[in-house]
């Protein structure tokens, strides 16, 4: 998806935008829990315009490392 190329419909008719996707009470960041002082984090939405698809990246560097230290790594079955 990142590469512009839907991987659903295979279309290239591909958008993105930072903080893109808004649930109604904030402003497109999205807070992950890695410890007892959590700050929102930045997003980059990726949208296809032919079929609807859509991608969530975080989009902060710091949080992603923090989430390898604290969360489970995720396996094939579980
Ligand atoms: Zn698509």
């Amino acid at each position: 998806m990142r590469d512009g190329i839907c991987p659903k419909c295979g279309s290239n008719d591909v958008y993105k935008r930072r903080n893109g996707l808004h649930d109604g009470d904030r402003d497109g960041r999205v807070t992950l829990i890695t410890g007892p002082l959590n700050s929102p984090s930045p997003t980059m939405a990726y949208v296809c315009a032919n079929c609807g698809y859509f991608e969530l990246y975080i989009d902060d560097t710091i949080k992603l490392a923090q989430i390898s230290e604290h969360w489970e790594r995720a396996h094939g079955q579980n």
